[in-house]
């Protein structure tokens, strides 16, 4: 019986309009900048200001956002650049979270800041950037440079390649493998954990009853959603359809100022978004979370195949290193040399990434992006073993 697992990376949602980490950052200030401009001018944006935010995004964000965003550079200019922001050369997104994460841990005060707060409006400015970047079929006039295609490239692969058994394991907030497998199996997803759904209805929410029929279609989302909210009292973790995902996405924004606005359907706590943010020290310790890297281990130590698609295996991510690497140990086709680890990449030095890891013979360079891959169906063709 075959049990593929398939690891998708920031790589496999590039295509489709998704930022890589590295940029969210510079994303942010491009924001922050056209954001300025169009309030003061209510006029379009620079040419340099390119991603082009599209004037209909900029007019659902306003002055509150602009606080946020000014806050986070602020800090940034400040902590880091002694004063003066030198935008050609910021941080990384993983160095200002993990050294607010430290400053927050010794309760260390940093000039005036809240660092509480410059961490939250700093996750409020990645959900400013993706959820700019991730939009479908909105702002047609001014949709950012990179290519959209459709349909969407994960529907066409799992569609030609996904049998009931397989397993989808992403490291991507965004939704696109979500998207996908929900046009395909409907709500029949295991998600790891128990993932309520509701539909937004006027007055409040309704649950999704037909969500409690699990099919063998598994996606374990390593990292959180985008579209995933946490109530901290009752522990529920619920989703939202795709199609409603602009609306949680601004939902998200808007929890820093009207928390009632996302208050739990049950209990009516305040609920808080589940993503592990981009940081060299993650945070892993909630309990949907441990059920989703544990139901991860299992299904990669009883793969049969295994594929990463984009997914550059970066330095930051040492849990998902150790993941495979425990996993993998236990795995019997792969303590044969029977099953090799085929990474769909352009870059021959994510390659060498996996082969440090993982040795060299175990792994397989399959060199193009997913969408060629996908198009050329590249591993079949070209024999694999
Ligand atoms: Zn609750």
């Amino acid at each position: 019986m075959e049990n593929v697992v398939y690891v998708f990376g920031a790589g496999a949602s590039l295509d489709y309009g998704a930022p890589l980490t590295k940029n969210i950052l510079p994303f942010a200030l491009k924001l922050k900048k056209a954001l300025e401009n169009h309030i003061r001018m209510k006029g379009l944006p620079k040419p340099d200001e390119i991603p082009p935010f599209g004037s209909s995004y900029l007019n659902r964000l306003g002055n509150k956002e602009l606080t946020i965003l000014e806050h986070v550079f602020c800090f940034i200019s400040d902590f880091f650049h002694g004063g003066k922001l030198h935008e050609d050369n910021l941080p990384t997104l993983e160095e200002v979270f993990s050294i607010l994460y430290l400053l927050q841990n010794e309760n260390t005060e940093y000039n005036n800041f809240n660092i509480d707060e410059t961490y939250r409006n700093l996750k409020a400015s990645m959900y400013f950037v993706l959820r700019y970047c991730t939009q479908i079929n909105d702002d047609v006039e001014f949709s950012p440079s990179l290519e959209k295609f459709s349909p969407n490239p994960f529907e066409i692969f799992f569609a030609k390649r996904l049998k009931p058994l397989d397993t989808v394991i992403t490291t991507n907030y965004d939704t696109f493998a979500e998207d996908a497998l929900r046009s395909l199996y409907k709500n029949k997803i295991d998600f790891g954990s128990e993932v309520s759904s509701y539909q937004i209805i006027p007055g409040g929410f309704k649950k999704d009853v037909n969500h409690e029929n699990k099919a063998n279609i598994t996606l374990l989302k390593l990292h959180g959603s985008l579209n995933w909210l946490l109530c901290p009292k009752c522990g529920e973790l619920s989703d939202f359809p795709f199609q409603n995902m602009a609306v949680v996405a601004d939902t998200q924004h808007y929890q820093i100022y009207d928390r009632k606005y996302l208050s739990c359907p049950k209990d009516g706590s305040p609920r808080e978004s589940l993503v592990v943010v981009p940081s060299l020290i993650r945070q892993y310790a909630n309990q949907h979370l441990q059920n989703i890297w544990q139901v991860a281990e299992r299904k990669i130590i009883r793969a049969t195949d295994l594929y990463f698609i984009g997914y550059s295996m970066p330095e930051a991510d040492i849990h998902v290193k150790y993941l495979f690497k425990k996993s993998l140990w236990k795995n019997k086709k792969f303590k044969r040399k029977q099953l090799k680890i085929k990474v769909i990449d352009p870059c021959v030095s994510t390659a060498k990434n996996y082969q440090r890891l993982f040795g060299r013979d175990n792994v397989k360079h399959i060199q193009c992006g997913f969408r060629y891959f996908i198009e050329e169906d590249k591993d079949r063709t070209t024999g694999n073993e």
